[in-house]
């Protein structure tokens, strides 16, 4: 940190963490979906394009809406992290020192599997119909997801999902390549989440350790017409232990990803949930 002589220190600390703070979240965004959407399009250039999940295409309105969503996601994200970081200059919280490499791989893993289940509860209540309008219709306004989804959040849903990082902080005292480390993990997931393209193997779903891990198809189900199901986010436990896993999941996942002919997901046999399965309003 350096001071400016001609500027008080505190000034100094203050625009210090703002650009920081929204330098990284914007550029943690940006990056993410940005290359994201560049790795669809060149999928879509090859035999892979099977795999796209929706025969539907996001109209050009959809994109713009998700991304000036994000942005303003963003700036929500950047002024908890604002906040966040003045809690380590006040000592609030603090990071432990000297965490070994494996101490540290600990932590990021400890994070996921927290943020796992603080997604899956905040996400489920926003689903009340009391909470939906106001808290999650926007984002549900993606019923084919592109990448810039990401963020596409109304301003309480962005404010919940920005308090994880400094409740788990407080409760949690975890190392700073730590906390980076988790939250490339949860932009890389999230973009991932919505790329609407499915990217993970063919038999993820059937074998005994990676169906625990969530795939494309998996959120895409939740924008596409299964509203009520598929809350997770990393992981697909609490919707098998909660019951509200998708009943057509394993099948859309086999259907997307088999090996087929130069097929686009038109040509391919119809799915229930394609096929006009009554959707939720929103
Ligand atoms: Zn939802
Ligand atoms: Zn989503």
């Amino acid at each position: 940190m350096t001071n400016h002589p001609a500027a008080p220190p505190l000034l100094d600390d203050v625009i210090e963490v703002v650009v920081g703070t929204l330098t990284f979240d914007l550029g943690r965004y940006l990056i993410a979906a940005g290359l994201m959407s560049a790795i669809v399009a060149l999928v879509m250039r090859t035999r892979w394009r099977s795999r796209r999940i929706q025969p539907r295409t996001a109209p050009r309105r959809d994109v713009i809406r998700e991304i000036l969503l994000s942005l303003r996601t963003v700036a929500v994200y950047a002024a908890v992290g604002m906040i966040t970081m003045m809690g380590f200059r006040l000592g609030l919280l603090h990071e432990p020192a000297g965490a070994s490499a494996l101490a540290t791989a600990g932590y990021v893993a400890l994070a996921v599997i927290g943020h796992d289940a603080y997604f899956y509860w905040v996400h489920r209540a926003m689903h009340h119909p009391r909470l939906f309008r106001r808290f999650h219709r926007s984002h549900h306004r993606s019923v084919t997801p592109t990448p810039w989804a990401a963020y596409a959040f109304d301003v309480p849903e962005a404010v919940l999902m920005a308090l994880f990082m400094p409740l788990w902080l407080l409760l949690v005292p975890t190392p700073a390549p730590a906390i980076f480390a988790f939250l490339a993990i949860m932009i890389v997931r999230n973009v991932m989440g919505h790329a609407g393209v499915e990217l993970h193997p063919r038999g993820w779903v059937a074998h005994p350790l990676l169906r625990w891990i969530s795939t494309t198809t998996h959120h895409d189900l939740h924008h596409s017409g299964g509203f009520n199901r598929n809350f997770g986010f990393y992981f697909t436990f609490w919707d098998k232990l909660m019951g509200t896993e998708h009943p057509d999941y394993a099948r859309v996942f086999d259907a997307v990803t088999a090996v087929k002919a130069d097929s686009l997901p038109s040509d391919r046999p119809r799915i229930a949930w394609l096929a006009g399965e009554p959707r939720q309003r929103i």
